[in-house]
């Protein structure tokens, strides 16, 4: 069973068609990138797998589950934004532990949850602190600590990396990637950059105006583009 399925999804605001028809599908353990030019549809796909809009036709499945109509909170899925969303007046541990509070976990279960999620992206050292005096990438793994505590069926990412300058962009694929090695969560990644794509994806899935021109391995898409658009994407890093 396919752990994220869209089946022919469509989304439109107002008149205006921005999704026309797109099918996806995402095998468990799988990290799969969407890429394609800035306006394109990627957000929007992502936020309509996280719930966060609305789907105009179609039906998007997690697990096997339909999940159109459904809350966020009752995807199991979590989100890491481009711009943290970190909360300003908290440490990083209640930044880590907030969404399991508003779950009502036990304390217990939430400091082992935190205490866990900081080992693996090496904040054990952080916890009392605030955002403000972290880094750029301390706090884009805090962001993924937030997701990673909810032990979720998929991480969604958009564009996490994008406010980051360019060495600490690539150290930080690195990280990316170590920390779905070792978890093995289906993944949603959606960037508009070609190199991330190219470098970090099991499966790309390159998107224009509202389609999917196509889906492949990274080497695929390369050697047997589907079309122009695809050659000249892929083939020509922005
Ligand atoms: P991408 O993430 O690939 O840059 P988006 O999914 O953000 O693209 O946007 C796709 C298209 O939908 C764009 O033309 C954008 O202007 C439009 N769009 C996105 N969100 C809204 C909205 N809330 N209302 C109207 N148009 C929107
Ligand atoms: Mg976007």
């Amino acid at each position: 069973m396919a752990a994220v399925e869209f089946v022919d999804v469509r989304k439109s605001f107002g008149a205006f068609p921005v999704i026309k028809g797109v099918n996806i599908e995402i095998a468990d353990g799988e990290f799969v990138i969407l890429v394609g030019p800035s306006g394109c549809g990627k957000s929007t796909l992502l936020r309509m797998l996280a719930g966060l809009e609305n789907i105009s036709a179609g039906e998007i499945r997690i697990g096997g589950r339909v999940v159109n109509g459904l809350a966020p909170g009752e995807r199991d899925i979590a989100m890491v934004f481009q711009n943290y969303a970190l909360y300003p007046h908290m440490t990083v541990a209640q930044n880590m532990a907030f969404s399991l509070m508003l779950k009502r976990a036990p304390k217990a279960d939430m400091d082992q949850r935190v205490d866990k999620a900081a080992g693996i992206l090496g904040l054990t050292k952080l916890l009392d602190r605030y955002p403000r005096q972290l880094s750029g990438g301390q706090r884009q793994r805090v962001a993924m600590g937030r997701a990673i505590v909810r032990d979720p069926q998929v991480f969604l990412f958009d564009e996490p990396l994008s406010n980051l300058d360019a060495k600490l962009r690539v150290a930080m694929r690195a990280e990316i990637k170590e920390l779905h090695q070792r978890l093995s969560t289906t993944t949603v990644y959606v960037t508009h950059d070609q190199i991330e794509a190219m470098t970090m994806a099991d499966k790309i899935v390159v998107m224009h105006d509202g389609v999917v021109e196509q889906v492949g391995a990274p080497l695929d898409l390369y050697d047997n583009p589907a079309n122009l658009f695809v050659a000249g994407f892929i083939g020509s890093p922005a």
